[in-house]
């Protein structure tokens, strides 16, 4: 096997989002090690997202710049418009450039019906999914003119099921649809865009109001396992020129790397062109939900080529 070279990102412009504690910190540290200017972005706020401080942007920045790397902070509120705008103004503005978008930041605020209320849902809408849309359209317009730009989402596996935690999950499903649909747009722009969930112990895991995670009973070589830098190797790797990824979603963190994806079942086909019935489902309920033969589409084309095969081309 022939070595692969160090993936080295001098010259290029980063803006990792929530990046002043946690996973965005380790993000970012990766990325400036190996080269790249970093705008450390943070709010600096609870794990719930009330207040600001720009203690953990700085902090960060002490710490890329004293290692010998490049970085400014910067404290924009990315739950806002306004906010998401001025970040990417702040990386064009000290670096000339922006080439990487990591969308990281986010907030938790725990609960589920009936108590998930307008306000619990809006305000993790705008931190998680608004956040991502505005900075990503921000960076647009400067990543199309250079004909390059590599962005980055961040979902969770709560995706899986999180009841407790009904907006975040909302949230980050959201982010699934965005990412692949944006890749597509994005390819021919020589822009890739694809989707992390992370895997590791932070503030949100140490919350005393999230029942289902006993951060405290981890033993040492579980928390060693999902410290926050076990993650950042598979975002600098979608975020380097080499990477040709797209529209993917990538499960990272406690010293394993996944493929996320979705797939569905080839299914059961009514035959005739009479109205199915009720029972008919009922019936066939082992066939449509048969996961052997299932297919990967990447687009709405693929997948409708694939359901629609019995209908001819
Ligand atoms: P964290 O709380 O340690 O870090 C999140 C950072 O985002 C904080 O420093 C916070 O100040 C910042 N932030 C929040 N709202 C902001 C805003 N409006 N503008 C700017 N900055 C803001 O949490 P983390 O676990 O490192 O989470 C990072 C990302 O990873 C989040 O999107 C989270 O949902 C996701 N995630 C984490 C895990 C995990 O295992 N830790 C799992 C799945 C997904």
């Amino acid at each position: 096997m022939s070595a692969i070279p160090d993936y080295r990102f001098d010259g290029r412009v980063a803006v990792v989002t929530g990046a002043g504690r946690g996973l965005g910190r380790a993000h970012a540290l990766q990325l400036a090690e190996r080269g790249a200017k970093v705008v450390v972005n943070d709010l600096g706020g609870t794990k719930e997202g009330e207040g600001s401080d720009s203690g953990p942007a700085n902090d960060v920045v002490r710490e890329i710049t004293a290692a010998g790397g490049s970085a400014v902070g910067d404290t924009h509120n990315v739950g806002t418009e306004d906010g998401c705008h001025a970040l990417v103004e702040t990386a064009v503005r000290e670096f000339g450039r922006i080439d990487i978008v990591v969308n990281n930041a986010g907030i938790s605020r725990f609960a589920t019906f009936p108590e998930a209320d307008a306000d619990n849902l809006e305000r993790t809408l705008d931190v998680h999914l608004r956040g991502t849309w505005h900075t990503t359209r921000a960076a647009w317009p400067h990543m199309t003119e250079q004909g390059y730009g590599r962005i980055i989402t961040t979902t969770s596996t709560g995706m899986f099921g999180l009841p407790d935690n009904l907006a975040y999950a909302t949230a980050k499903g959201a982010l699934i649809g965005f990412t692949r649909s944006l890749a597509i747009e994005a390819e021919k722009h020589g822009i890739l865009v694809n989707c992390v969930a992370p895997n590791a112990v932070t503030r949100p895991s140490t919350s005393a109001a999230k029942p289902n995670i006993t951060t405290n009973t981890l033993d040492e070589a579980r928390l060693q396992a999902l410290r926050t830098e076990l993650v950042s190797p598979m975002v600098a790797y979608l975020a380097h020129e080499d990477c040709s990824v797209n529209g993917e979603i990538l499960v990272a963190g406690a010293q394993r790397f996944a493929r996320w994806f979705l797939g569905v079942t080839p299914g059961y086909q009514s035959p005739g062109t009479a109205t199915p019935s009720v029972e008919e489902i009922a019936q066939h309920w082992g066939a449509i939900t048969d996961e052997g033969d299932y297919y990967v589409p990447k687009s709405l084309h693929e997948w409708t080529a694939k359901y629609m095969a019995h209908l001819g081309a």
